[in-house]
Formats: structure tokens, C-alpha cells, sequence
């Protein structure tokens, strides 16, 4: 399509046709009658979608099926031998997992390995239990716990991950937002709420190709999160999710500074608790998962975990291990994940690049992870959503990346590229960036 005004190219979304930038016509350069007239051009193409009967998604951040085949090899690999040393994995025991996987946890996490329990398929769990555990029983005496405080707040930096808010909002514990930046949380506005606000008991951080937004935290970041223990409340805990350790995009991936060694450096230990899993390594739904902390931290975790579970499944434990003896063999597992994700990654940041620019919204360009993050013009993030299912591509709630699912510009929305096969995952973006266009022209419109 040629722009209505200056004849020049202007791709509305069909692809895959060049586009030159130096030939984009700002949305503003436009009267009224020309942007009228471009509504109407990006609606008949929108309408025409209807009729194509799209059945896309975009919401979860799952792997794809030729990820999880990569792991098939997980089936039968013990070969009926399931003693890891003289623990037989088939039995009850080992509370804090098999030495072998605790080792492979402490690798990935960067802590010694009498510091981690290795667990079952999901770190949400483990996640679950540690909030609880701080907020019902505390972790030194229940005059610890949170909830014999008038109030307990846990900062969350947004756009972040849903599920974390729900552990919160599940457990009864307040939420408090700081904006994310490209090198972490808003560390002056963290460290101003602990300084400042008395409830202030907790920290959620993806700090490696963080959720949505796909940034690393700096090390300069990282360091100042480790010494917030020095001045915040006693019960103070940092939840360190670091989900994505190991599940680069780009090549070379980008890397975290240790928390464990920052926080040794600052006699802040207690005050993070550290997970991890291999749900997008090996199998989503039956992977095993970690969490790290100081020996005292731990210590009261193990009791309070086994009084839900005797031991987590150990032979898969022991399956994991055997696909990975050490982190190496792992990272040559993630360079199998990175060439199948990083195409649909391409695709879909090509199509935003092609069709949208800062008229129409910012987004991100992880290094790794699962998302993009894509900020449309404030309010527009519902009607966008609401556009894209109503021609089949679904796209992750409006305001799912804030606590209680309220956005308060409405704008934010999480691409989630993963599952979808390429072709999929090019018409989905297609979609988006029209209706994308379609809201944006629509408000500028009724202004
Ligand atoms: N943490 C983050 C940041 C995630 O994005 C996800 C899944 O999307 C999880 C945790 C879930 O991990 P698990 O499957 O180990 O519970």
C-alpha cells in the first residue's frame, strides 16, 4: 500500500514487502481527511481478516512442541537403574532433593550446593511456599511472620509476571508497583519505599531476561538489591526468579552478576530467596525446579515443605541429571532452544519494525526469554486485545502484567511467540500490528 498522501510506500501489513524508513510518513504529518481516509484502508484490511477464520495465539510463554521434543530423550534414559549413589529414587527420602540435582541447581544459581533444595516440576510451588512460609509462619519465629504486621507489602516492578502477583494476591499480601527501566527495577524508587514505608517486606524480581520486558538487571542493579537487607526490616525478602538463567536469544546471551556473591559482600544472605527450573529446558509440565537461600533461610524452609510432601519425584530428578551431568551439557541443550525460538523472536520484531513506530507504541528487543513487551499509546491496550480476538489471534490480557490485572494507562500487552509454529507466529504479528494501527488511528481520530 502507497501512503494516501504522499504516494509513498507505507506497509500496512502486508508482507513480506521491503519498507523502507526513510519513506515512512509520520502518523502526525497527516490531516484529518488523510488519516480518515488511512482508517479506512486499515479497516477493510482488518475486515477482510475476519473472513480467514484465524485461529492464532499469543499468550502463554510455552514451548513449542519441536522445544519439548529436543528432551525426548528424558523417556527411558535410566534404563531401570534408579539409584543416584545409594539413594533409591523410586523411595521416599531425600527432603531436599538428590545430592545430584542439588548440584546441578547450585551451578545454574551460582550458590554452594548444601544451600539449595532441588524440587518438583514447578518453581511456582516452591515460590508459593516461601511467600507463605514468610507471611504465615515467618522464617525466625512467627513474630516474623508478615501477617501479624498491620500491613505487609511486596514491591512489585511492572510490567512484570502475572503469576507472582497472584501468589500475593492468593496469600494476602498488598502489592506495591516501581516501574522496570532497561537496567533493572527503579532502584531509587525501591530503595526510597524501603527506606520510607515501614510494611514494605518483599522484592519480586525476574533479574535475567526479565517478564515481560526481557531486560537483565545491571550490576549495578543486582548490588543494590543485595543491600537492601542491610537497612530494610529483618523480614525483608527478595523473591530472585531467575526463570530464564539460561535461555538466550541473541548470540552471546547477556549475563547476570551474582546476587549470592553481592549479598555475601554486604551480610545480606537471608534476605533472598533464589529460584529456577527447567520448564523451559526440558518439559514445561515435568521438569524440576529450585530454590536457593541461606542455610538458616533453608533450614526452615525444608521443615515447612515437608509437611506437604515427603519428597518431591526424585526419579525425575535423577532423569534430569542424567541428561545433564553439569551446566555445560545444559548450555549446549539451550543452543538447540535458541535456534528454534530466535526465528519467531526475528519475525515478530521485523513486522513491528515494518508496520509500526513511536506513533503507535514502543516495545522491546530481548536478548532472551519469552516476550516482548509492547506499550501501545495509553488506553489503547484493551481495544487492541479486543481488535485481535475478534479475528482469532489471541494475545495475552490487558493488564496482566500488573498487580490486581489493572494496567493504569492501559497500554501495556505481552507477546508471547514461542508456541506457535513461524508461519504462525508472521500472520499473528501481522494481525497485531493492524490492529495496532487500527486503535491507534481510531483515537487519533476522536481527539
Ligand atoms: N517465573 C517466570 C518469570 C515465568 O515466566 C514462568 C513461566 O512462564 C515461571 C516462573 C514458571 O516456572 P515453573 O514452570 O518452574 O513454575
Amino acid at each position: 500500500a502507497n501512503c494516501i498522501c504522499c504516494g509513498s510506500p507505507y506497509n500496512l501489513g502486508t508482507t513480506p514487502t521491503p519498507f523502507s524508513r526513510e519513506n515512512f510518513v509520520p502518523l502526525n504529518q497527516h490531516s484529518n481527511d488523510e488519516l480518515l481516509a488511512l482508517r479506512q484502508q486499515v479497516q477493510s484490511r482488518y475486515n477482510s481478516l475476519k473472513s480467514e477464520g484465524l485461529q492464532l495465539d499469543l499468550t502463554r510463554g510455552k514451548p513449542s512442541s519441536a522445544q519439548l521434543d529436543l528432551s525426548n530423550g528424558l523417556d527411558g534414559i535410566l534404563q531401570a537403574n534408579y539409584m543416584a549413589g545409594a539413594v533409591d529414587t523410586r523411595n521416599y527420602g531425600s527432603p531436599l532433593g538428590i545430592a545430584e540435582a542439588r548440584a546441578l541447581g547450585a551451578e545454574l544459581l551460582g550458590v554452594p550446593a548444601d544451600q539449595v533444595l532441588a524440587g518438583g516440576n514447578a518453581s511456582l510451588t516452591l515460590m508459593f511456599f516461601a511467600v507463605m512460609l514468610q507471611n504465615n509462619i515467618g522464617c525466625r519465629g512467627s513474630d516474623s511472620a508478615w501477617n501479624r504486621r498491620a500491613a505487609a507489602k511486596v514491591i512489585c516492578p511492572v510490567p512484570g509476571y502475572d503469576r507472582h502477583f497472584t501468589i500475593c494476591e492468593t496469600l494476602g499480601v498488598d502489592m506495591v508497583t516501581v516501574p522496570m527501566t532497561d537496567s533493572g527495577p527503579d532502584m531509587d524508587a525501591v530503595e526510597s519505599l524501603v527506606k520510607t514505608d515501614p510494611d514494605v517486606v518483599g522484592l519480586w524480581c525476574v533479574p535475567k531476561y526479565s517478564n515481560p520486558t526481557g531486560c537483565t538487571y545491571s550490576d549495578e542493579t543486582v548490588d543494590r538489591i543485595a543491600a537492601l537487607g542491610k537497612t530494610a526490616d529483618p523480614s525483608f525478602r527478595v523473591f530472585w526468579d531467575n526463570a530464564y538463567a539460561e535461555h538466550h536469544i541473541a548470540t552471546p546471551g547477556e549475563t547476570l552478576a551474582s546476587i549470592y556473591d553481592a549479598c555475601l559482600r554486604h551480610g545480606t544472605e537471608d534476605s533472598v530467596w533464589q529460584f529456577a527450573s527447567t520448564s523451559k529446558m526440558t518439559f514445561a509440565g515435568a521438569g524440576i525446579s529450585w530454590a536457593a537461600s541461606s542455610p538458616g533461610n533453608l533450614a526452615t524452609f525444608k521443615k515447612f515443605v515437608n509437611a506437604a510432601i515427603i519428597g518431591f519425584d526424585h526419579v525425575n530428578q535423577l532423569r534430569h541429571v542424567k541428561m545433564f551431568p553439569n551446566l555445560e551439557t545444559l548450555r549446549e541443550h539451550m543452543e538447540k532452544h535458541r535456534q528454534l525460538i530466535a526465528p519467531k523472536f526475528e519475525a515478530v520484531l521485523r513486522q513491528l519494525d515494518e508496520d509500526l513506530d513511536a506513533d503507535y507504541g514502543e516495545w522491546t528487543r530481548p536478548a532472551g526469554g519469552y516476550f516482548i513487551s509492547f506499550d501501545a499509546q495509553p488506553g489503547l491496550a484493551q481495544r487492541i486485545v479486543d481488535l485481535a480476538s475478534e479475528v482469532g489471534v489471541k494475545l495475552t490480557p490487558a493488564g496482566a502484567t500488573f498487580p490486581y490485572g489493572k494496567d493504569p494507562q492501559n497500554q501495556n500487552i505481552r507477546l508471547a511467540p514461542s508456541l506457535p509454529p513461524l508461519e504462525e507466529v508472521q500472520k499473528a504479528a501481522q494481525v497485531f500490528t493492524l490492529c495496532v494501527q487500527l486503535a491507534t488511528l481510531e483515537q487519533k481520530l476522536a481527539s
